[in-house]
C-alpha cells in the first residue's frame, strides 16, 4: 500500500458580515421598550451605560428549567450559582423561585446566608475554601463538595477537632468526549481517583458522604455528554450502595447549558443552534433513570444552572459617543460600553439593536467601547444603520458574569436596575461613585501633599 500524500491543511479566515446565504441584513428592529419600560427613559432617569434585567424572562426561564427535569425525574433541586450574578436581588428571584445557592467562595457562601438561605441548602463548591471556610461550613452543616485529597484530609481532622460529621460529597471530573477536559476541578473518574475518594471517606468513617457532583464545563453544546456524564456519576453511586450499603442522597449535575448567546466565529447564530434545556433534562434524567438504581434509591438531582438561566434576561443599554471612519474606509462607531463592563464580549458576538427607529441604509460597523486600550472592541463587524452621536443601542443576552466579572478601569461601573411585571424599574445597584472607588485607599502622610 502506497503511503497518502499529505495535504496542508487550510485554515480561511471567516468574514462574518459579508454577503452570505441570508443576505445582508440589518441585525435588528430597533429596540425602544424592554419590559414596557422605554430605553431612553431608562437612560435618563438611571444613566448610561445601564444593566437591565427582566423579572418576567428569570421567572420563566427557571420556571421551564424546573418543568423540563420535573417532568423527567422525580426529585429535583435547582441552586442557583452565584458567581454568574450574584446581585442580591437576581439571587432572590431565584430563591423565591424554590433555587437554592451553589457558591464557590467564602464571599458568595457569605452572601448567600445574609441574603436568607438555610446554610444546609448552600452548596460549597470552589477548590479553596480555608481552614475557617471549611469550620464554619461543618458548623452550619453545609453540603462540602470537596475539590482534591487535601481538603479531604483536612476534613477529617477537622471533624475530629470538631466533634461533627461533615455533610460532604465529592466532585468528580470525567471525559465526556469533549475536549479539552475539565480535569483540573474534582477527582478523575477513570483514573480511579475518584473511588480512591470515596474509599477514603467511608472507611475513615468521619465524614456523612452524602452526595456526588460534576460540573462538566460551560457553554456546553452537546446534551450527550450530560447523558454520559449521568451515567459515570449513576455507576459510582450504585458502586458505593454495593460496596457499603449507602444510599446517597444526591448526584448534582453542575452547571454548563449553554445560553442563546452567538459565540464569536459560529456561522449559525447562537438562537439556531444552542440545544433547548428539556434536551439536557432528557439526556440527563434518561441516564438516571435507566442506570439500575432500585426504586426507592433514585437519588435527587441537583443542578447548578447559571448562564442558560440568566443570560438572556439581561441587556445592556448604552449610548453613542462618536463617529469615525478608519485609515481602510470602514465606519467606526465608539460607544460608552467597553469591555471592562461586557467581558463577555470577548467570546460572543453579542446582539445589538438600534433603540430609536432608522430608515434602510445599513453599513457594516466595528464598534468601539471607550476605553484607551486597543482591545477594547464591542463588535468586530455588524451591519447597523447609522447612528448619530447621542442616540442609544441595546445590547442583548449579557445576564451572565459580566456584572460579576466587571472591571473597574478609568470610569465608574453603571447601575443596574429590575423591571418588574408591570414594566416599573428597581435598582439593584446603584452607579459607582469616587467614594466607593477610593474608601479602601489610605495615602500616607508624607505622600499627602505636593508643590507643583
Ligand atoms: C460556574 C459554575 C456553575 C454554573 O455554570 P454555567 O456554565 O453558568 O451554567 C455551576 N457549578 C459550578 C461548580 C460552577 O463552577
Amino acid at each position: 500500500m502506497s503511503k497518502k500524500l499529505y495535504e496542508r491543511p487550510i485554515i480561511r479566515p471567516l468574514h462574518t458580515g459579508l454577503m452570505n446565504k441570508f443576505g445582508t441584513r440589518t441585525e435588528y428592529a430597533p429596540m425602544t421598550h424592554i419590559e414596557g419600560a422605554s430605553v431612553a427613559g431608562l437612560i435618563e432617569q438611571y444613566g448610561s451605560p445601564l444593566f437591565v434585567f427582566s423579572e418576567r424572562q428569570i421567572r420563566e426561564n427557571i420556571r421551564s428549567a424546573r418543568r423540563a427535569f420535573e417532568a423527567r425525574y422525580p426529585k429535583v433541586q435547582f441552586a442557583w450559582s452565584y458567581k454568574t450574578n450574584y446581585l442580591n436581588g437576581i439571587c432572590n428571584i431565584f430563591h423565591q423561585e424554590g433555587s437554592w445557592a451553589e457558591v464557590v467562595s467564602r464571599m458568595e457562601y457569605d452572601k448567600a446566608k445574609q441574603n436568607g438561605v438555610p446554610p444546609e441548602r448552600i452548596i460549597f463548591n470552589g477548590p479553596d475554601k480555608t481552614e475557617d471556610d471549611l469550620r464554619t461550613a461543618i458548623h452550619d452543616g453545609a453540603p462540602i463538595h470537596i475539590d482534591h485529597l487535601d481538603e479531604l484530609y483536612r476534613l477529617s481532622e477537622l471533624s475530629a477537632e470538631t466533634g461533627k460529621r461533615p455533610r460532604v460529597a465529592i466532585r468528580v471530573n470525567m471525559d465526556v468526549g469533549v475536549y479539552p477536559m475539565w480535569d483540573r476541578f474534582g477527582f478523575n473518574y477513570e483514573s480511579g481517583q475518584a473511588w480512591d475518594a470515596i474509599n477514603k471517606i467511608m472507611t475513615t468513617g468521619k465524614m456523612d458522604l452524602i452526595g456526588l457532583h460534576t460540573h462538566i464545563g460551560t457553554y456546553m453544546l452537546t446534551p450527550s455528554a450530560y447523558g454520559v456524564a449521568a451515567y459515570k456519576m449513576a455507576d459510582l453511586a450504585i458502586g458505593i450502595q454495593q460496596k457499603y450499603g449507602k444510599t446517597i442522597d444526591y448526584i448534582d449535575m453542575g452547571g454548563g447549558f449553554a445560553s442563546k448567546n452567538t459565540l464569536k466565529g459560529s456561522y449559525l447564530r447562537g438562537t439556531d443552534v444552542v440545544p433547548e434545556i428539556s434536551e439536557y433534562a432528557e439526556a440527563i434524567c434518561s441516564a438516571l433513570l435507566n442506570a439500575g438504581f432500585q426504586n426507592n434509591q433514585l437519588p435527587a438531582l441537583y443542578l447548578e444552572t447559571g448562564r442558560a438561566l440568566i443570560d438572556d434576561a439581561g441587556y445592556l443599554l448604552g449610548t453613542v459617543v462618536a463617529n469615525k471612519r478608519l485609515s481602510d474606509g470602514r465606519k467606526a462607531t465608539i460607544l460608552d460600553v467597553g469591555v471592562n463592563i461586557l467581558f463577555t464580549s470577548f467570546w460572543y458576538d453579542h446582539k445589538v439593536s438600534p433603540a430609536q427607529e432608522f430608515g434602510s441604509h445599513t453599513e457594516d460597523t466595528v464598534l468601539y467601547g471607550p476605553l484607551c486600550m486597543n482591545i477594547d472592541v464591542v463588535r468586530e463587524n455588524v451591519t447597523l444603520p447609522p447612528l448619530n452621536a447621542g442616540d442609544h443601542i441595546v445590547i442583548h443576552h449579557v445576564g451572565a458574569y459580566n456584572l460579576t466579572q466587571s472591571m473597574q478601569f478609568i470610569a465608574m461601573r453603571p447601575a443596574a436596575v429590575v423591571i418588574d411585571k408591570t414594566g416599573n424599574a428597581h435598582l439593584l445597584k446603584r452607579k459607582e461613585t469616587l467614594h466607593d472607588l477610593q474608601h479602601n485607599e489610605m495615602t500616607p502622610e508624607y505622600l499627602n501633599t505636593f508643590n507643583l
